[in-house]
């Protein structure tokens, strides 16, 4: 399987990492849409959320708990957490990865 996400968990694809430990990595949004723009993901592969959520609720759980610990690292005032799911919804890389988004006043609802 070729999956970007994987790489990166396999250390093949370069990524500027901001925690890590058995079961989760952060890194940087490479095209970052605020000035903080994190994706936290499961090192298993999981090709959305709901699929995360049926296998593994406790790394589900996780992501959540690791983006707010970035987030209270990097003092944010408030921030967003979002699962794109399906292509439809904007998802282009079918590896379960929540986006942690701060740093700049956020529109609601988003586009
Ligand atoms: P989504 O559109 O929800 O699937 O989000 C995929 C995200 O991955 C986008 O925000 C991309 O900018 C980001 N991305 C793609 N390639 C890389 C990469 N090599 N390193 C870090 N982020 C990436
Ligand atoms: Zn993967």
């Amino acid at each position: 399987m070729n999956c970007l996400f994987c790489s990166i968990v396999e250390g093949k694809i370069p990524a500027s990492k901001v925690y890590e430990n058995d079961s989760v990595i952060a890194f940087d949004d490479i095209n970052p849409q605020a000035p903080t723009h994190v994706l936290v993901i499961p090192k298993t592969h999981y090709e959305n959320a709901a699929e995360l959520a049926a296998n593994d609720a406790q790394t589900l759980g996780e992501l959540f708990a690791v983006a707010h610990k970035v987030a209270g690292e990097r003092s944010l005032s408030g921030y967003r957490t979002v699962f794109n799911t399906g292509a439809d919804a904007g998802q282009t890389v079918f590896h379960a990865h929540l986006h942690l988004l701060g740093g700049r006043s956020l529109n609601w609802p988003p586009g």
